[in-house]
């Protein structure tokens, strides 16, 4: 698969309100970034899944009035994106929505 297509898949998922990561089939690692070969082993072996949407922050700063941090998935994987709600700090559960930003649906971190 290119990246290209990646992206566009990813693209399709978000639209549909949910979470994609993407799977390696050779070193069974979980990653975010849409990458066409797995970049722990290498592998082009791979293929996208779909989160249970649910996370925990793992870190997080604040940047002109909006929080952005990563979060830790139970699928193994992180990912970097937006963080909205109350009480923002490391450890709390967050449930990830969908938001048009700039045309395209993208998901943020929403502390449950
Ligand atoms: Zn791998």
């Amino acid at each position: 698969m290119k990246v290209d297509d990646l992206y566009n898949e990813y693209d399709k998922i978000f639209a549909s309100n949910k979470m994609p990561f993407i799977k390696c089939k050779t070193c069974d690692k979980a990653y975010y970034y849409p990458r066409n070969v797995c970049p722990f082993c290498g592998s082009s072996n791979i293929e996208i899944m779909i989160s249970s949407g649910t996370g925990e922050i793992y870190s997080c700063t604040e940047f002109k009035g909006g929080f952005y941090g990563i979060i830790k998935f139970p699928e193994g994987f992180g990912a970097y994106m937006n963080i909205d709600g109350d009480n923002i700090v490391i450890g709390r559960n967050v449930i990830i929505k969908f938001r048009e930003i700039g045309g395209k649906i993208l998901p943020y971190a929403y502390v449950d």
